[in-house]
């Protein structure tokens, strides 16, 4: 079992203090690079959600709300809190989620990061009074918090996806009701631990329920007393989260799924290329919602592409993240180990070729899957049009910009994208042309709390990070004031 002073309760947090699970309810945390049980945690009733609710509503302040400076003390000190424990709090991460020890703890900073962004420009959620006097009116903007908002989050980021919602929730005044994935419910509770010792939030701001994702996702959709859902998860979830809340109009923000193309022209540095694609794909183990999962190489440098990459990728090392110099650690769960050997299974069946990594039969059993290229993918494979969510690296030949812009496009995903090419023009018009809320050029790199990030088409509404995401829980109230 997992020790930790930030993981002395292991129960819910509602109205200022932790539950006392009277049911006894609990469910088990998994180490994946061990298989063993390190905690068990508590699984809330519908009622426990209701009084999270109720306890959100309490500390809603609409006709004398919160002030701006009392908000941004409440991120800096969310932000320096993480900062300071960002050791133990990658701890208790890596041995939930199993990413290496130095990904998670650059994670925790990662995180740290939004708080700090949000604090230095939450003024900008100060109310305004336009220029023009419209119908002889004085017009004033005000920002008001949505109210009371459910933040549902995965467990491929822990703390980082906690913290993009959080971060501007607590900025616009939004009390929240939080429910992570029942993979990494700890690092969240070692939040709250956190937040309960070095925050001066009133009772009720944040609240954390865990347990069963239908329980606390109906009443979340059902309770009128919460206004606005944000999700970062699959897009099945998205779609029925958008369908249960249909009725009652919910605003909604999603971050959903995504099918990355990496496209390398024939201009572009290989050397750098293949470098960002590493770090790009193998970040989490391949389990990021920006990973590239389609990489589109052009004929011309396809076989040196491939040379470059099996050469990095046979350098990696795989094994327990805990383990300090580790590349890649485990899969998050069987499911999810089986989802990358059916996509290799199916590219290899289908005529692609291994260029580094196993043959299927040669995997063996655990939750260890090791980087793998393979070359020569069509757009029949699973690979291919499913996002694989692991350490599979599918290149597809193209010949043409036009032709490889279409097939970027050939997704009902728009999240992240990348190209490569030494030409300025060539980049500016693939960038348009890619239906995608990210386009990195040259860089494999996903989001940073500084600027905004989000889908285009099924992977989602909304933006997070940088001023827009900073907007995103208020709704603008206009004030025109006759005389
Ligand atoms: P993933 O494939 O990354 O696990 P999911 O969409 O299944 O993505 O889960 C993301 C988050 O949404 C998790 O916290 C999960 O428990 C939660 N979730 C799953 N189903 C529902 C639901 N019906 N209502 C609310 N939350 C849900």
């Amino acid at each position: 079992m997992i020790e930790s002073p930030l993981l002395e309760k292991l129960n819910g947090y509602i109205g200022g203090r932790w539950t006392d699970n009277a049911q006894g309810n609990t469910f088990d945390v998994y180490n994946p690079a061990t298989g063993d049980v390190i905690a068990k945690v508590a699984s809330m009733s519908e009622s426990e959600v209701e009084d999270a609710v109720a306890a959100g509503k309490s500390a809603l302040r609409l006709t004398s709300p919160y002030s701006i400076e009392t908000r941004r003390k409440w991120l800096e000190d969310i932000r320096d809190a993480l900062k300071a424990n960002k050791e133990e709090v990658g701890r208790i991460l890596c041995m939930e989620h199993g990413k290496p020890l130095h990904e998670a703890q650059g994670e925790v900073d990662y995180a740290a990061g939004f708080f700090d962004y949000c604090s230095k420009h939450i003024q900008a959620l100060d109310a305004h009074t336009i220029p023009e006097k419209p119908k002889d009116c004085t017009w004033t903007v005000h920002y008001r918090p949505v109210g009371v908002t459910g933040l549902i989050t995965p467990w491929n980021f822990p703390i980082g996806m906690i913290a993009k919602k959080l971060s501007a929730a607590l900025a616009a005044g939004c009390p929240s009701v939080i429910k992570p994935a029942s993979e990494t419910p700890l690092t969240m509770i070692a939040l709250f631990s956190l937040m309960d010792q070095h925050t001066d939030m009133p009772d009720g701001m944040v609240n954390l329920v865990m347990g069963k994702a239908s329980v606390i996702g109906k009443v979340l959709c059902e309770s009128p007393d919460v206004p606005m859902l944000s999700f970062t998860g699959s897009t099945e979830v998205g779609r029925k989260l958008i369908v249960d809340t249909a009725e009652q109009v919910k605003k909604l923000a999603l971050e959903l799924g995504g099918n990355a193309p990496f496209i390398v022209f024939d201009d572009a540095d290989l050397d750098a290329a293949a470098d960002n694609l590493i770090a790009n794909k193998f970040r989490g183990g391949g389990q990021t919602c920006v990973c590239a999962n389609r990489i589109f190489v052009h004929e011309k440098v396809a076989d040196a592409f491939g040379e470059k990459l099996a050469e990095r990728v046979n350098k990696m090392t795989v094994g327990d993240g805990i383990n300090g110099d580790v590349d890649l650690g485990p899969l998050i769960n069987k499911a999810g180990f089986d989802k990358v050997k059916r996509h290799l299974e199916d590219a290899l069946e289908q005529g692609a070729s291994l260029v580094a990594g196993k043959q299927p039969g040669d995997l063996g059993d655990g939750l260890f899957f090791p980087p793998t290229v393979i070359t020569d993918v069509t757009r029949d494979m699973c690979c291919y049009r499913e996002e694989t969510f692991g350490p599979l690296v599918p290149m597809a030949l193209f010949r043409t910009e036009e032709e490889v812009i279409e097939a970027g496009n050939d997704t009902e995903f728009g999240l992240a994208s990348y190209v490569f090419t030494g030409d300025a023009d060539r980049a500016q018009r693939v960038a348009a042309g890619l239906r995608f809320g990210h386009c990195g050029w040259n860089t494999g790199t996903g989001p940073t709390p500084e600027a905004p990030f989000g889908g285009m088409k099924a992977s989602g509404t909304g933006r997070e990070g940088g001023l827009e995401g900073l907007f995103e829980f208020v709704e603008a109230q206009t004030v025109p004031r006759g005389f």
